[in-house]
């Protein structure tokens, strides 16, 4: 299996495995789309809201709201010895107090959590929770833990995943004769990936497979069947985006071990079944 990094940003990364069977590819998609635990906010105590906002609707923008997490330092609660309670080691405790003192109105964003463990904070402290007007008040308490993305969607670790086949296009521009003045491939391509700027012969742009969506149009419009659209085999093009959660080194790890954890649950409950022969 070999791996190429294609781009890499703290909230996005592309790269190419080659050597890689669909199904395998699949449960990685799926394994970190839903079972990567992640940090949010699970539980608020509302001391006191004059926003114009419910409790309710304040708690789910709360819980929706990415938090940073250390996988390291904390446990899933069902995994925790104190049994699910809640304790340093499975809870972090956020507050928030703010007073309107000014005559405006007043926003109240993500930075005004404040955390009991400086390594989980909001991402981004300018996501807005609510505003309020003057003199008006919020305190709350709240309390995030681990939790997976198949249980709720504010647990999941990534923005997006997906895969996509490594487009091979095989142009025979010998076959490219009859309408070299006004080229249709050129035109009818939405990811313009044929340069034909000398207007003589079209010619395929380098890297073409990075933007390639195998869309079939070029080989559809050529008239003189110049073009064979393909893909390789068992190599694939992923792209992960992140809203920051968790580094993409961590996540890929964590990919790994959830996936071996599996095979060996398999694998024991299989030698638990008694197979008649
Ligand atoms: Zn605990």
């Amino acid at each position: 299996m070999s791996l190429e990094v294609l781009e890499k940003s703290d909230h996005k990364l592309t790269f190419v495995v080659e050597g890689l069977s669909i199904e395998m590819a699949n449960a990685i998609r799926r394994i970190i789309l839903t079972e990567i635990p992640a940090m949010a906010i699970d539980e608020v105590i509302i001391l006191k809201n004059d926003s114009p906002l419910y409790d309710e609707i304040i708690s789910h923008r709360l819980g929706m709201i990415p938090l940073k997490t250390d996988l390291k330092t904390y446990n899933l609660p069902r995994d925790c010895s104190c049994g699910g309670f809640g304790c340093p080691l499975c809870q972090v405790s956020l507050t928030c107090e703010v007073t309107n003192t000014t005559n405006m109105p007043l926003e109240i964003y993500s930075g005004d959590l404040k955390s009991n463990d400086p390594k989980i904070i909001p991402v981004d402290p300018k996501i807005p929770i609510v505003k309020i007007d003057k003199n008006d008040k919020v305190i709350l308490e709240a309390y995030a833990i681990l939790g997976v993305a198949k249980e709720h969607v504010k647990w999941q670790a990534v923005s997006n995943i997906f895969y996509r086949f490594y487009p091979i296009i095989d142009f025979d521009d010998t076959k490219c004769t009859k309408c070299t003045d006004k080229c249709i491939v050129f035109r009818m391509c939405p990811e313009k990936l044929y340069d034909f700027s000398d207007k003589k012969t079209p010619k395929l742009v380098d890297n073409y497979w990075k933007t390639c969506t195998l869309c079939n149009s070029c080989q559809q419009v050529c008239p003189e069947g110049a073009i064979k659209v393909n893909w390789k085999d068992n190599t694939y093009i992923f792209s992960i985006e992140s809203d920051g959660v968790l580094p993409f080194n961590i996540l890929i790890e964590k990919v790994f071990e959830i996936f071996l954890g599996k095979i060996d649950e398999f694998t024991e409950r299989l030698g638990d079944i008694e197979i008649e022969s």
